[in-house]
């Protein structure tokens, strides 16, 4: 069985990301399961660019497979962000019902048709070829919704309380891991990255 590592200290990511690797012949560590204990400076202003530093810092570091993710929220009304600095929105430390109340707060007077918002991801993949060289693949998922009025649910994290998908009346925090998974930024970022997965697994 291959080693992958995930570039995430995100107990929640990884979780996501392992149910939707279930039943390859892979077996997926986090950083700290590897034994790293890596400071990387994700100072890069794109997703794409922070998912490569990640990757590419935990690949220097291992010459292991690696999988990492960089995603975010860009809600509409406040000009895409915060985007790139999602987890730093209001302080690194300041917990998620605080953000997502101080958005709510922010958009109570915006209408319906104003709360438009998405999550993105761009996943990339690292693996060493035969002499120990980088393979790099990239690629990028969303999904688009809005901001609720309240929030909802208690499953995912981060703001999927207050991400509201108008077709399905829920929010990302009132779906299941399979439903989420089904449609999320992550899960259509992995699911263009999993054939690459596959055939390095197979090779
Ligand atoms: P990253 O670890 O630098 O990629 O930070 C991404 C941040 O974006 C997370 O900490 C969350 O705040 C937010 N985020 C990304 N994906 C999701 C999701 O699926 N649900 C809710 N929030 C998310």
């Amino acid at each position: 069985m291959k080693t992958l590592i995930f570039a995430t200290g995100n107990a929640h990511k990884a979780y996501e990301v392992r149910k939707m690797l279930e039943g390859l012949d892979v077996e997926v560590l986090t950083l700290h399961e590897a034994g790293l204990d890596l400071n990387i400076v994700e100072d890069g202003t794109t997703f794409r660019e922070n998912s490569l530093i990640k990757a590419r810092a935990v690949f220097a570091a291992s010459g292991k497979a690696v999988l990492a993710d960089d995603s975010g929220i860009e809600i509409d009304a406040f000009g895409g962000a915060p985007g790139v600095y999602s987890s730093r929105f209001m302080g690194e430390d300041t917990p998620y019902p605080v953000k997502c109340a101080a958005i709510l707060e922010r958009m109570k007077d915006v209408p319906d048709e104003e709360r438009g918002a998405d999550f993105r991801c761009v996943m990339s993949f690292i693996y060493p070829d035969e002499n120990g060289n980088a393979t790099e693949f990239v690629e990028e998922g969303a999904v688009y919704g809005r901001i609720a009025y309240a929030p909802a649910g208690e499953n995912g994290f981060g703001y999927d309380p207050v991400f509201y998908l108008p077709e399905l009346g829920k929010t990302t925090a009132e779906l299941s891991d399979e439903e989420k998974n089904a449609l999320s930024h992550r899960g259509r970022a992995l699911e263009a990255v999993k054939p690459h997965i596959i055939r390095w697994i197979t090779e």
